[in-house]
Protein backbone atom coordinates (compact mmCIF):
# COMPACT_ATOMS: atom_id res chain seq x y z
CA UNK A 1 0.00 0.00 0.00
CA UNK A 2 2.83 2.11 0.46
CA UNK A 3 4.72 0.80 -2.36
CA UNK A 4 5.50 3.15 -5.38
CA UNK A 5 5.20 1.17 -8.38
CA UNK A 6 4.25 2.31 -12.23
CA UNK A 7 0.09 1.46 -11.56
CA UNK A 8 0.70 4.28 -9.11
CA UNK A 9 2.25 6.90 -10.99
CA UNK A 10 0.03 6.06 -14.19
CA UNK A 11 -2.80 7.02 -11.58
CA UNK A 12 -1.34 9.85 -10.36
CA UNK A 13 -1.19 10.90 -13.91
CA UNK A 14 -4.80 10.72 -14.46
CA UNK A 15 -5.98 11.90 -11.36
CA UNK A 16 -3.85 14.90 -11.64
CA UNK A 17 -5.29 15.99 -15.18
CA UNK A 18 -8.68 15.11 -13.87
CA UNK A 19 -7.74 17.75 -11.52
CA UNK A 20 -6.33 20.47 -13.77
CA UNK A 21 -9.64 19.99 -16.26
CA UNK A 22 -11.42 20.54 -13.23
CA UNK A 23 -9.07 23.31 -11.66
CA UNK A 24 -9.21 25.23 -15.24
CA UNK A 25 -13.28 24.71 -15.64
CA UNK A 26 -15.00 27.65 -15.26
CA UNK A 27 -18.21 26.41 -16.22
CA UNK A 28 -18.71 23.27 -14.29
CA UNK A 29 -21.92 20.82 -14.23
CA UNK A 30 -24.44 21.56 -11.52
CA UNK A 31 -24.34 18.20 -10.19
CA UNK A 32 -27.68 17.39 -7.93
CA UNK A 33 -28.10 15.09 -4.98
CA UNK A 34 -29.33 11.43 -5.67
CA UNK A 35 -30.69 9.48 -3.01
CA UNK A 36 -28.38 7.07 -0.78
CA UNK A 37 -30.30 4.36 -2.31
CA UNK A 38 -29.55 5.64 -6.05
CA UNK A 39 -26.35 6.00 -5.18
CA UNK A 40 -25.49 2.24 -3.46
CA UNK A 41 -26.95 0.59 -6.61
CA UNK A 42 -24.73 2.49 -9.13
CA UNK A 43 -21.84 2.48 -6.87
CA UNK A 44 -22.00 -1.31 -5.48
CA UNK A 45 -19.13 -2.26 -3.01
CA UNK A 46 -16.39 -0.07 -2.92
CA UNK A 47 -15.10 -1.04 0.56
CA UNK A 48 -13.77 -4.50 0.44
CA UNK A 49 -11.07 -6.84 1.95
CA UNK A 50 -9.60 -6.92 -1.45
CA UNK A 51 -10.50 -3.24 -2.71
CA UNK A 52 -11.82 -2.69 -6.02
CA UNK A 53 -8.72 -0.86 -7.81
CA UNK A 54 -7.78 2.72 -8.23
CA UNK A 55 -9.36 2.91 -11.42
CA UNK A 56 -12.63 1.33 -10.90
CA UNK A 57 -12.81 3.57 -7.20
CA UNK A 58 -11.84 6.93 -9.51
CA UNK A 59 -13.89 6.18 -12.33
CA UNK A 60 -17.03 5.99 -9.69
CA UNK A 61 -16.12 8.69 -8.10
CA UNK A 62 -15.72 11.08 -11.31
CA UNK A 63 -19.26 9.46 -13.35
CA UNK A 64 -21.09 9.14 -10.36
CA UNK A 65 -20.41 10.49 -7.28
CA UNK A 66 -19.01 13.52 -8.14
CA UNK A 67 -21.82 14.33 -10.06
CA UNK A 68 -24.00 14.14 -7.35
CA UNK A 69 -22.14 17.07 -5.27
CA UNK A 70 -23.08 20.12 -6.18
CA UNK A 71 -19.60 22.77 -7.46
CA UNK A 72 -19.58 25.71 -4.79
CA UNK A 73 -17.87 27.13 -7.34
CA UNK A 74 -20.47 27.26 -10.33
CA UNK A 75 -21.12 30.55 -11.24
CA UNK A 76 -24.87 30.24 -10.65
CA UNK A 77 -24.70 28.85 -7.44
CA UNK A 78 -26.25 32.08 -5.69
CA UNK A 79 -27.64 29.90 -2.26
CA UNK A 80 -26.09 29.49 1.17
CA UNK A 81 -22.90 31.16 1.17
CA UNK A 82 -21.12 29.92 -2.37
CA UNK A 83 -17.90 29.69 -2.79
CA UNK A 84 -15.17 30.49 -5.72
CA UNK A 85 -11.39 29.11 -4.31
CA UNK A 86 -8.61 30.57 -6.83
CA UNK A 87 -6.93 28.25 -9.25
CA UNK A 88 -4.18 29.07 -7.22
CA UNK A 89 -5.25 28.11 -4.18
CA UNK A 90 -6.64 25.19 -5.26
CA UNK A 91 -3.78 24.09 -6.65
CA UNK A 92 -1.84 24.56 -3.51
CA UNK A 93 -4.43 22.68 -1.70
CA UNK A 94 -3.09 19.61 -3.35
CA UNK A 95 0.70 20.45 -2.68
CA UNK A 96 -0.37 21.40 0.88
CA UNK A 97 -1.56 17.84 1.27
CA UNK A 98 1.27 16.20 -0.53
CA UNK A 99 3.47 17.91 1.71
CA UNK A 100 2.07 15.87 4.75
CA UNK A 101 2.85 18.45 7.21
CA UNK A 102 1.55 18.99 10.99
CA UNK A 103 0.48 22.47 11.59
CA UNK A 104 0.04 22.46 15.39
CA UNK A 105 3.36 22.80 16.60
CA UNK A 106 6.08 24.95 15.26
CA UNK A 107 8.52 22.23 16.21
CA UNK A 108 7.24 20.12 12.95
CA UNK A 109 5.45 22.67 10.81
CA UNK A 110 7.85 26.05 11.09
CA UNK A 111 8.46 26.55 7.60
CA UNK A 112 4.83 26.23 6.99
CA UNK A 113 3.71 27.57 9.99
CA UNK A 114 5.40 30.61 9.31
CA UNK A 115 3.88 31.30 5.42
CA UNK A 116 0.00 30.48 7.29
CA UNK A 117 1.35 33.36 9.47
CA UNK A 118 2.39 35.89 6.31
CA UNK A 119 -1.18 35.69 5.15
CA UNK A 120 -2.52 36.18 8.94
CA UNK A 121 -0.56 39.30 9.28
CA UNK A 122 -2.71 40.36 6.54
CA UNK A 123 -5.75 39.47 7.68
CA UNK A 124 -5.06 40.87 10.82
CA UNK A 125 -3.99 44.33 9.33
CA UNK A 126 -7.41 44.07 7.77
CA UNK A 127 -9.04 44.46 10.72
CA UNK A 128 -7.37 47.51 12.02
CA UNK A 129 -6.84 45.76 15.02
CA UNK A 130 -3.91 47.32 17.05
CA UNK A 131 -0.09 46.11 17.35
CA UNK A 132 0.02 42.30 19.14
CA UNK A 133 -3.28 41.39 17.67
CA UNK A 134 -2.78 38.17 16.12
CA UNK A 135 -4.61 34.61 14.98
CA UNK A 136 -4.91 31.32 14.01
CA UNK A 137 -6.70 29.22 11.22
CA UNK A 138 -9.34 26.85 11.74
CA UNK A 139 -11.62 24.75 10.23
CA UNK A 140 -14.54 26.98 9.91
CA UNK A 141 -16.33 30.00 11.62
CA UNK A 142 -17.74 27.50 13.93
CA UNK A 143 -14.91 26.79 15.26
CA UNK A 144 -13.26 29.89 15.20
CA UNK A 145 -16.35 31.43 17.18
CA UNK A 146 -16.36 28.34 19.75
CA UNK A 147 -12.62 29.24 20.41
CA UNK A 148 -13.06 32.88 20.51
CA UNK A 149 -15.87 32.27 23.16
CA UNK A 150 -13.50 29.94 25.24
CA UNK A 151 -11.22 32.34 25.65
CA UNK A 152 -13.55 34.88 26.29
CA UNK A 153 -15.31 32.54 29.32
CA UNK A 154 -11.49 31.90 30.26
CA UNK A 155 -10.70 35.65 30.67
CA UNK A 156 -13.77 36.69 32.53
CA UNK A 157 -13.56 33.18 34.83
CA UNK A 158 -9.95 34.58 35.26
CA UNK A 159 -10.80 37.93 36.52
CA UNK A 160 -13.42 36.87 38.47
CA UNK A 161 -13.00 33.39 40.15
CA UNK A 162 -16.22 33.37 41.93
CA UNK A 163 -17.62 32.73 38.54
CA UNK A 164 -15.58 29.46 38.24
CA UNK A 165 -18.81 27.60 38.26
CA UNK A 166 -21.50 30.47 36.91
CA UNK A 167 -22.80 29.73 33.87
CA UNK A 168 -21.92 32.74 31.83
CA UNK A 169 -24.62 34.22 29.07
CA UNK A 170 -24.15 35.68 25.80
CA UNK A 171 -25.74 38.05 23.92
CA UNK A 172 -26.23 38.47 20.42
CA UNK A 173 -29.04 39.14 17.88
CA UNK A 174 -31.48 37.20 16.51
CA UNK A 175 -29.81 37.98 13.19
CA UNK A 176 -26.52 36.06 14.35
CA UNK A 177 -25.42 32.95 12.84
CA UNK A 178 -26.64 29.57 13.99
CA UNK A 179 -23.25 28.31 15.15
CA UNK A 180 -23.06 31.51 17.55
CA UNK A 181 -25.92 29.27 19.69
CA UNK A 182 -24.64 26.14 18.49
CA UNK A 183 -21.59 26.80 20.47
CA UNK A 184 -23.00 28.40 23.01
CA UNK A 185 -24.20 24.94 24.03
CA UNK A 186 -20.41 23.38 23.51
CA UNK A 187 -19.56 25.50 26.35
CA UNK A 188 -23.00 24.97 28.37
CA UNK A 189 -23.59 28.90 28.57
CA UNK A 190 -26.85 30.93 28.24
CA UNK A 191 -27.49 32.83 25.02
CA UNK A 192 -29.31 35.60 24.92
CA UNK A 193 -30.96 37.76 21.94
CA UNK A 194 -31.94 40.70 21.25
CA UNK A 195 -34.67 40.23 18.39
CA UNK A 196 -33.95 41.76 15.20
CA UNK A 197 -32.71 40.45 11.89
CA UNK A 198 -31.55 44.13 10.91
CA UNK A 199 -28.88 46.07 12.28
CA UNK A 200 -27.98 45.34 15.71
CA UNK A 201 -27.48 48.79 17.64
CA UNK A 202 -25.64 49.86 20.44
CA UNK A 203 -28.91 51.40 22.22
CA UNK A 204 -30.75 47.80 21.76
CA UNK A 205 -27.76 46.07 23.36
CA UNK A 206 -28.18 48.28 26.18
CA UNK A 207 -31.80 48.36 26.80
CA UNK A 208 -31.59 44.36 26.68
CA UNK A 209 -29.14 44.85 29.22
CA UNK A 210 -30.73 47.06 31.21
CA UNK A 211 -34.44 45.22 31.66
CA UNK A 212 -32.27 41.90 32.43
CA UNK A 213 -32.45 40.71 36.20
CA UNK A 214 -29.46 41.22 38.38
CA UNK A 215 -28.69 38.43 38.67
CA UNK A 216 -28.53 37.62 34.96
CA UNK A 217 -26.82 40.57 34.08
CA UNK A 218 -23.75 39.53 36.66
CA UNK A 219 -23.60 36.13 34.62
CA UNK A 220 -23.40 38.21 31.18
CA UNK A 221 -19.49 37.84 30.30
CA UNK A 222 -19.43 38.61 25.89
CA UNK A 223 -21.73 40.29 23.38
CA UNK A 224 -21.15 38.72 19.79
CA UNK A 225 -22.19 41.53 17.31
CA UNK A 226 -22.12 39.75 13.04
CA UNK A 227 -20.20 41.73 10.30
CA UNK A 228 -22.25 40.64 7.78
CA UNK A 229 -25.06 38.53 8.58
CA UNK A 230 -25.18 35.33 6.79
CA UNK A 231 -29.60 35.66 5.83
CA UNK A 232 -29.03 39.26 4.71
CA UNK A 233 -25.16 40.96 4.68
CA UNK A 234 -25.57 43.19 7.70
CA UNK A 235 -23.02 44.64 9.81
CA UNK A 236 -23.99 45.92 13.20
CA UNK A 237 -23.06 49.13 15.05
CA UNK A 238 -19.84 47.68 15.45
CA UNK A 239 -18.95 50.82 17.02
CA UNK A 240 -21.24 51.62 19.61
CA UNK A 241 -21.27 48.12 20.75
CA UNK A 242 -17.43 48.16 20.90
CA UNK A 243 -17.81 51.49 23.27
CA UNK A 244 -20.30 49.99 25.39
CA UNK A 245 -18.75 46.60 25.53
CA UNK A 246 -15.52 48.38 26.44
CA UNK A 247 -17.68 50.16 29.14
CA UNK A 248 -19.24 47.60 30.69
CA UNK A 249 -15.92 45.18 30.85
CA UNK A 250 -17.56 42.53 28.19
CA UNK A 251 -15.72 40.36 25.83
CA UNK A 252 -16.51 42.05 22.42
CA UNK A 253 -16.66 39.24 19.47
CA UNK A 254 -17.06 40.14 15.72
CA UNK A 255 -18.47 37.22 13.92
CA UNK A 256 -17.42 38.01 10.34
CA UNK A 257 -17.16 35.02 9.03
CA UNK A 258 -18.89 35.91 5.49
CA UNK A 259 -18.33 39.52 5.88
CA UNK A 260 -14.92 39.18 6.66
CA UNK A 261 -13.84 38.99 3.12
CA UNK A 262 -15.28 42.71 3.03
CA UNK A 263 -12.50 44.23 5.21
CA UNK A 264 -10.41 44.65 2.06
CA UNK A 265 -13.30 46.47 -0.38
CA UNK A 266 -12.42 50.10 0.28
CA UNK A 267 -16.25 50.59 -1.00
CA UNK A 268 -17.46 49.32 2.30
CA UNK A 269 -14.69 49.10 4.61
CA UNK A 270 -16.31 52.17 6.71
CA UNK A 271 -19.05 50.03 7.41
CA UNK A 272 -16.84 47.77 9.60
CA UNK A 273 -16.33 50.95 11.50
CA UNK A 274 -15.45 49.66 15.43
CA UNK A 275 -14.21 46.29 14.50
CA UNK A 276 -11.27 47.29 15.41
CA UNK A 277 -12.13 47.36 19.22
CA UNK A 278 -13.17 43.54 19.09
CA UNK A 279 -11.36 40.99 21.71
CA UNK A 280 -11.82 38.29 18.99
CA UNK A 281 -12.60 38.22 15.25
CA UNK A 282 -13.75 35.39 13.11
CA UNK A 283 -13.44 35.26 9.45
CA UNK A 284 -13.37 32.49 7.07
CA UNK A 285 -11.44 32.11 3.97
CA UNK A 286 -13.19 29.82 2.80
CA UNK A 287 -16.27 32.23 2.25
CA UNK A 288 -15.03 35.29 0.37
CA UNK A 289 -11.40 35.46 0.41
CA UNK A 290 -11.24 32.40 -2.34
CA UNK A 291 -9.78 29.28 -0.24
CA UNK A 292 -10.67 26.02 -0.80
CA UNK A 293 -12.38 24.47 2.05
CA UNK A 294 -12.52 24.14 4.97
CA UNK A 295 -10.51 27.29 5.90
CA UNK A 296 -11.76 29.56 9.30
CA UNK A 297 -9.45 32.16 11.16
CA UNK A 298 -10.03 33.75 14.70
CA UNK A 299 -7.79 36.88 15.70
CA UNK A 300 -7.57 37.71 19.33
CA UNK A 301 -7.02 41.31 20.24
CA UNK A 302 -4.30 39.79 23.38
CA UNK A 303 -3.39 36.33 21.96
CA UNK A 304 -1.56 35.28 25.60
CA UNK A 305 -5.63 34.82 26.65
CA UNK A 306 -6.18 32.46 24.18
CA UNK A 307 -2.96 30.60 24.87
CA UNK A 308 -4.01 30.37 28.33
CA UNK A 309 -7.67 29.41 27.96
CA UNK A 310 -6.50 26.36 24.74
CA UNK A 311 -3.09 25.05 25.58
CA UNK A 312 -2.97 21.39 25.98
CA UNK A 313 -0.75 19.63 28.48
CA UNK A 314 0.21 16.63 28.14
CA UNK A 315 4.24 14.58 29.05
CA UNK A 316 4.49 13.31 25.15
CA UNK A 317 3.70 17.27 24.28
CA UNK A 318 6.49 18.94 26.47
CA UNK A 319 8.89 18.75 23.92
CA UNK A 320 7.02 21.07 22.08
CA UNK A 321 7.59 24.18 24.37
CA UNK A 322 11.09 23.39 24.75
CA UNK A 323 13.42 26.72 24.03
CA UNK A 324 15.22 24.71 20.85
CA UNK A 325 11.89 24.94 19.38
CA UNK A 326 10.26 28.10 20.62
CA UNK A 327 7.92 29.06 18.22
CA UNK A 328 3.91 30.47 17.83
CA UNK A 329 2.30 26.77 17.97
CA UNK A 330 -1.20 26.81 15.80
CA UNK A 331 -2.71 24.53 18.64
CA UNK A 332 -2.48 26.82 21.65
CA UNK A 333 -5.28 29.39 20.14
CA UNK A 334 -7.51 27.61 19.36
CA UNK A 335 -9.54 24.00 19.87
CA UNK A 336 -7.91 21.72 17.37
CA UNK A 337 -4.70 19.32 18.05
CA UNK A 338 -3.47 18.30 14.57
CA UNK A 339 -4.22 20.38 11.93
CA UNK A 340 -3.18 20.72 8.04
CA UNK A 341 -1.28 23.70 7.89
CA UNK A 342 -5.18 24.70 5.77
CA UNK A 343 -4.30 28.73 5.82
CA UNK A 344 -1.41 27.69 2.91
CA UNK A 345 -3.27 27.92 -0.04
CA UNK A 346 -4.20 31.33 1.02
CA UNK A 347 -0.59 31.92 1.65
CA UNK A 348 0.33 31.18 -1.89
CA UNK A 349 -2.80 32.35 -3.92
CA UNK A 350 -1.47 35.85 -2.18
CA UNK A 351 1.57 35.87 -2.54
CA UNK A 352 1.28 34.78 -6.22
CA UNK A 353 -1.67 37.62 -7.05
CA UNK A 354 -1.22 40.17 -4.23
CA UNK A 355 -3.72 41.33 -2.52
CA UNK A 356 -4.86 44.38 -5.04
CA UNK A 357 -6.59 41.32 -7.09
CA UNK A 358 -8.20 40.32 -3.83
CA UNK A 359 -9.60 43.91 -3.09
CA UNK A 360 -10.60 43.71 -7.02
CA UNK A 361 -12.49 40.01 -6.97
CA UNK A 362 -14.29 41.26 -3.58
CA UNK A 363 -15.23 44.40 -4.94
CA UNK A 364 -16.93 42.62 -7.84
CA UNK A 365 -19.27 40.65 -5.73
CA UNK A 366 -20.79 43.87 -4.01
CA UNK A 367 -21.06 45.24 -7.62
CA UNK A 368 -22.86 41.94 -8.64
CA UNK A 369 -25.60 42.86 -6.01
CA UNK A 370 -25.53 45.65 -7.07
CA UNK A 371 -26.69 44.98 -10.50
CA UNK A 372 -28.82 42.94 -9.39
CA UNK A 373 -31.01 45.01 -7.05
CA UNK A 374 -30.85 47.34 -10.45
CA UNK A 375 -32.37 44.30 -12.04
CA UNK A 376 -34.41 43.41 -9.49
CA UNK A 377 -36.00 47.20 -9.54
CA UNK A 378 -36.22 47.36 -13.59
CA UNK A 379 -38.38 44.23 -13.70
CA UNK A 380 -42.25 44.37 -12.61
CA UNK A 381 -42.51 40.82 -11.35
CA UNK A 382 -39.92 41.18 -8.26
CA UNK A 383 -38.99 44.06 -5.87
CA UNK A 384 -36.45 44.34 -3.30
CA UNK A 385 -37.19 43.27 0.63
CA UNK A 386 -34.44 45.92 1.28
CA UNK A 387 -31.71 47.41 -0.47
CA UNK A 388 -28.27 44.80 -1.28
CA UNK A 389 -26.11 44.61 1.79
CA UNK A 390 -22.37 43.54 1.04
CA UNK A 391 -23.23 40.89 -1.74
CA UNK A 392 -26.91 39.39 -0.72
CA UNK A 393 -29.71 40.24 -2.11
CA UNK A 394 -33.28 39.68 -0.56
CA UNK A 395 -36.40 39.91 -3.19
CA UNK A 396 -39.69 38.96 -3.39
CA UNK A 397 -41.53 37.26 -6.33
CA UNK A 398 -44.53 39.13 -6.96
CA UNK A 399 -47.56 37.20 -5.57
CA UNK A 400 -45.77 33.77 -5.17
CA UNK A 401 -46.08 31.73 -1.76
CA UNK A 402 -43.71 29.56 -0.55
CA UNK A 403 -44.35 26.63 -2.19
CA UNK A 404 -43.38 28.44 -5.29
CA UNK A 405 -39.91 29.45 -4.13
CA UNK A 406 -38.88 26.24 -3.31
CA UNK A 407 -40.52 24.84 -6.72
CA UNK A 408 -38.66 27.15 -8.28
CA UNK A 409 -35.41 26.29 -6.39
CA UNK A 410 -35.86 22.73 -7.12
CA UNK A 411 -36.59 23.25 -11.18
CA UNK A 412 -33.27 25.12 -11.34
CA UNK A 413 -31.52 23.07 -9.31
CA UNK A 414 -32.51 19.70 -11.34
CA UNK A 415 -32.48 21.50 -14.66
CA UNK A 416 -28.95 21.78 -13.73
CA UNK A 417 -28.86 25.20 -14.53
CA UNK A 418 -28.68 27.32 -10.98
CA UNK A 419 -28.92 27.05 -7.51
CA UNK A 420 -30.48 29.53 -5.93
CA UNK A 421 -33.00 29.36 -2.39
CA UNK A 422 -35.74 31.00 -0.96
CA UNK A 423 -34.74 32.19 2.96
CA UNK A 424 -36.66 34.05 5.42
CA UNK A 425 -37.30 37.43 6.40
CA UNK A 426 -38.13 38.62 9.95
CA UNK A 427 -39.77 41.75 10.10
CA UNK A 428 -41.67 43.01 13.26
CA UNK A 429 -43.22 39.92 13.94
CA UNK A 430 -43.92 39.25 10.33
CA UNK A 431 -42.29 36.02 8.65
CA UNK A 432 -42.07 36.43 5.20
CA UNK A 433 -40.36 33.36 2.13
CA UNK A 434 -38.42 35.48 -0.16
CA UNK A 435 -35.36 34.61 -2.52
CA UNK A 436 -31.97 35.24 -1.87
CA UNK A 437 -28.61 35.86 -3.74
CA UNK A 438 -25.38 35.55 -2.36
CA UNK A 439 -22.57 36.58 -4.87
CA UNK A 440 -19.02 35.60 -4.27
CA UNK A 441 -18.06 34.19 -7.49
CA UNK A 442 -16.28 37.24 -9.78
CA UNK A 443 -17.04 34.99 -12.57
CA UNK A 444 -21.07 35.08 -12.26
CA UNK A 445 -22.07 37.49 -14.71
CA UNK A 446 -24.87 39.83 -14.96
CA UNK A 447 -26.27 37.82 -17.80
CA UNK A 448 -26.28 35.01 -15.31
CA UNK A 449 -28.78 37.46 -12.98
CA UNK A 450 -30.83 38.32 -16.26
CA UNK A 451 -31.35 34.57 -16.63
CA UNK A 452 -32.14 33.36 -13.05
CA UNK A 453 -34.55 36.04 -12.77
CA UNK A 454 -36.54 35.25 -16.35
CA UNK A 455 -37.00 31.74 -14.61
CA UNK A 456 -39.54 33.17 -12.16
CA UNK A 457 -41.77 34.52 -15.01
CA UNK A 458 -43.87 31.19 -15.25
C1 LIG B 1 -20.84 30.74 7.74
C2 LIG B 1 -20.89 31.46 8.98
C3 LIG B 1 -20.50 30.85 10.18
C4 LIG B 1 -20.10 29.41 10.26
O1 LIG B 1 -18.92 29.19 9.55
P1 LIG B 1 -18.53 27.71 9.06
O2 LIG B 1 -17.27 27.96 8.31
O3 LIG B 1 -19.65 27.22 8.23
O4 LIG B 1 -18.31 26.87 10.27
C5 LIG B 1 -20.52 31.61 11.33
N1 LIG B 1 -20.92 32.89 11.31
C6 LIG B 1 -21.31 33.51 10.18
C7 LIG B 1 -21.74 34.94 10.23
C8 LIG B 1 -21.31 32.81 8.98
O5 LIG B 1 -21.72 33.43 7.85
Amino acid sequence: MHEIDLNLVEMTLDVMKFAISRITDTNPPLGKPRTEKELKSLVGETVTPKGIGGEVAFKLFRDVLLKASVPIDHPRHLAFVPASPTRAAIMFDLVTSASSVHGAFWLEGAGCIFAENEAMRWLVSLTGLPEGAFGVFTSGGTEANLSAMVTAREAWRARAPEHARTRGIILTSSGAHSSVKAMAKVIDADVLTVDTEDRLEAAMVREHISRMPKDERERLFAVVATAGTTNAGIIDDLSGIGTLCKEEGFWFHVDAAYGGGALAAPSVRHLFKGIEMADSVTIDPHKWLFSPYDCGAVIYREPELARQAHTQGGSYLDIFYDEGYRGFNPADYQIQLTRRVRGLPLWFSLAMHGTDRYTKAIERGIELARIAGRLIERSPLVELVRAPSLSCVLFRRVGWKPEEYTRWTLKNHSDGFALVAPTKWRQKGNVETVARFCFINPDTTERDIEDILLTMHS
